[in-house]
């Protein structure tokens, strides 16, 4: 594990699930943070705004795909961990265009592993044992559940249903090649859906109060009974921390907080927070504002998590029940309204 004031790369640091991560990983460890993200549409420097006083934390805008950025970055920093969060994350995305998610998700990560496997090699003693590579997957490569059938675990086998879980399933196996082949220490994860602050809002919590605070309809994909097991970022978080302190290389682990809605739930109760927090809304109630569109091709009916091994090995738990979690969330989008609007006006100006 890193030592104190060891510096460690995170990369898609601007993105939802990272700009979290970065924050708690500078709450709580004396680490230097070099946060490398391309800044694509889903990477916001706005999201980091209030970090830029802060000496230990370094933004360095590249992709992971770029073998010399790797490079430099290992020569100056000597960083003790990264933690990969750099991805295209939108399964809708990736139906329209999948190119893109194949060369970061597969290709980048690729050149990632191939340069800290160099890096690594030439590393000696106490620090060549301590160095991790955490590659953050997610629960979406092992495909759909039944109703009844009992949540992914661990040994689960893959059976990614779009061009996005595909691109990280094949991830996963090339983390993995290189743990076995080369003995670069890894550690591999699987969370389920994510929901906080700083989620770009293209997916479905953000989107949703985003369209229901401006009155415009709610999209609910084909019957809106699409299960996830829903996870607060901030848990997620702490669950990456604990992985990253004491997990073993070559491990996996399954994260998530038991928390299994449906998405016609799910906007149901974000209606009826908007509801009560915007009282004097001209929408209420806001979930008059649902519309059923057609479903999405080769849609997941339903995802849930085993993350027992988690909670047995390395003691982790969530301490975030979805229903506070989820108030908390709205809350945040309602108090951070200018954070939304800039991103999606940004967004809309790159055509
Ligand atoms: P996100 O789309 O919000 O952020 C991704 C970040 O990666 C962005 O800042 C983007 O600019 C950056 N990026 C994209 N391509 C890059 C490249 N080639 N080089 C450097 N940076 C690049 O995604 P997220 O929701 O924060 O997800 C982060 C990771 O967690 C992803 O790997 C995703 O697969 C995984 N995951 C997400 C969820 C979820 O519910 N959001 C659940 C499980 C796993």
């Amino acid at each position: 594990m890193p030592t104190p004031s060891a510096a460690i790369v995170v990369t898609g640091g601007a993105g939802f699930i990272g700009v979290n991560f970065v924050r708690k990983l500078l709450a709580v460890r004396d680490v230097d943070v070099i946060n490398v993200d391309k800044l694509t549409y889903a990477g916001h420097l706005a999201s980091l705004a209030d970090l830029a006083p802060n000496p230990r934390h370094h933004f360095v805008r590249g992709d992971i795909g770029d073998a010399n950025l790797w490079r430099q970055l290992f020569a100056r920093h000597r960083p003790a961990a990264i933690v990969n969060f750099a991805a295209e994350s939108h399964v809708d995305r990736s139906i329209a265009g999948p190119d893109v998610f194949i060369e970061t998700n597969i290709v980048g990560v690729h050149t990632l592993l191939r340069e800290a496997r160099d890096y690594h090699a030439s590393l000696e003693g106490a620090a060549r044992n301590a160095f991790r590579v955490v590659h953050v997957s997610t629960d979406e490569v092992y495909g759909s559940l039944r109703s009844g059938e009992a949540p992914f675990d661990e040994m689960t086998r893959y059976a990614p249903n779009s061009p996005y879980s595909a691109s990280k399933a094949a991830a996963d196996h090339l983390v993995r090649a290189y743990f076995h082949t080369y003995g670069l220490p890894v550690v591999t994860t699987h969370c389920s859906n994510n929901y906080g602050p700083y989620q770009y809002p293209e997916k479905l919590v953000p989107l949703m109060i985003c369209h229901a605070l401006a009155g415009r309809a709610l999209p609910i994909y084909g019957d809106g009974l699409q299960v996830r097991d829903w996870i607060h970022v901030e848990d997620h978080c702490e669950a990456l921390l604990a992985i990253l302190c004491d997990a073993s290389p070559g491990e996996t682990y399954n994260i998530g907080a038991n928390a299994e809605r449906n998405n016609l739930e799910v906007v149901s109760a974000v209606c009826a927070l908007l509801d009560e927090l915007v009282p004097h809304s001209a929408h209420i109630p806001h979930r008059r504002l649902l519309r059923h569109v057609a479903d999405r091709a080769g849609h997941d009916r339903r995802c849930a998590i085993d993350a027992r091994k988690l909670r047995d090995v390395l003691g982790w738990a969530p301490r975030w029940s979805f229903d506070e979690g989820l108030r908390r969330t709205v809350e945040w989008y309602l108090a951070n309204r200018q954070w939304s609007e800039e991103v999606l006006r940004l967004n809309a100006g790159r055509g």
